[in-house]
């Protein structure tokens, strides 16, 4: 069996909404899955909240000091529980926005904003020469495998959070052409590679419901309809693999996380629990699932089904899809994240 792994990323997607609104096929991959939550190290409650996705945070209201989230003991934000804090020094203060820059770095990069340096969406300091991105890492560790990234929000590709290395790039502006043309076209273009190429290891970013929530909050029709659009395209990535004529040689398995949350308003770089819970949903599409029908998952609210990963962070998502691949981290690299046992 040949593995291969696909991670869909779905920006400012609120994890109690996505529970609530029961899209099929995310409900279906949890189900026949396993699925956590955690909460982000780092918030800024001082400073104003980022109102677009891709708004660039002037640096002076970034970075505001004690009203950073704490990792470990005695921290200020610490009426939240900061679950799987364990991984982080006692002391270890990480101070950014919980925006998306930082968030997708850390995805990427498998290291926290101290360490990636991208504390807001101007990508300023940023050590992705010294913290590459997962794909780049797979590329570097194993030449043979393939790679392939697809994103809306250009900045990714621009400020190489994913870097030129990896195999096949597909970049388009979501601002430039708006969100819903971009990630449609994001996804045909993911669709079509999955189906022909089948990369040995693929991203996918999609941004619509961050650009919903900025503009109506998380609990609007809009958002609804955002999110199950997302689940339509992430449906259709998913009946791409099982028809590859090679899918009963190989063993997929999907990753499916956001960046941040977004308040009942509208919005994010703040410390609340409602911007700073995340989540990762890890299933592996074998041969005998492969039959499923994940539109008719019975999931209610209740019991979600599938098993529970134990606090999920964003730094572990490339390690996992990494460990997936038969590459173990080097200690040398230096990574926040661990393999999640999915
Ligand atoms: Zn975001």
């Amino acid at each position: 069996m040949r593995d291969k792994v696909l991670v869909v990323g779905m920006d400012g997607l609120r994890f109690d909404r996505l529970v609530a609104l029961e899209p099929p096929v995310l409900s279906g991959l949890m189900a026949a899955g396993a699925y956590g939550t955690s909460l982000l190290p780092y918030g800024e409650a001082a400073a104003p909240r980022t109102e677009s996705p891709g708004e660039i945070v002037p640096e002076d209201t970034a970075a505001s000091g004690e009203d950073a989230a704490t990792l470990g003991e005695g921290s200020p934000a610490s009426s939240e529980d900061t679950a799987a804090s364990g991984e982080v020094s006692s002391g270890r203060v990480i101070r950014s926005r919980t925006d998306s820059g930082p968030g997708w770095s850390s995805i990427a990069t498998g290291v926290w904003p101290d360490r990636h340096g991208v504390v807001d969406n101007a990508f300023t300091h940023h050590q992705f020469a010294k913290y590459p991105d997962f794909l780049t890492r797979a590329n570097a560790a194993r030449p043979d495998l393939t790679t392939a990234a697809f994103f809306s929000w250009a900045a990714l590709a621009e400020h190489g959070a994913f870097g030129p290395a990896i195999g096949t790039r597909f970049v388009l502006d979501g601002y430039a052409i708006t969100w819903p043309t971009a990630d449609k076209q994001v996804a045909a273009a993911a669709e079509n590679h999955l189906a022909s190429t089948g990369a040995d290891l693929t991203f996918v970013y999609l941004g619509e419901t961050d650009e919903v929530a900025h503009d109506l909050g998380p609990h609007c029709p809009d958002y609804t309809a955002a999110l199950h659009t997302q689940d339509a395209y992430l449906g259709r990535f998913l009946d791409a693999i099982r028809g590859r004529p090679t899918f009963a040689g190989e063993r997929w398995t999907v990753l499916v996380t956001t960046d941040h949350g977004h308040v009942d308003e509208g919005g994010h770089g703040g410390t609340s629990i409602e911007e700073r819970t995340v989540f990762v949903i890890a299933a592996r599409l074998s041969a005998d699932l492969g039959g499923a029908d994940l539109g008719s998952a019975d999931v209610g609210s209740a019991d979600l089904g599938g098993a529970r990963l134990a606090g999920p962070r964003l730094v572990d998502v490339g390690p996992t899809a990494l460990a997936l691949l038969g590459i173990e981290s080097d200690p040398a690299c230096d990574l926040d994240g661990v393999p999640l046992e999915v």
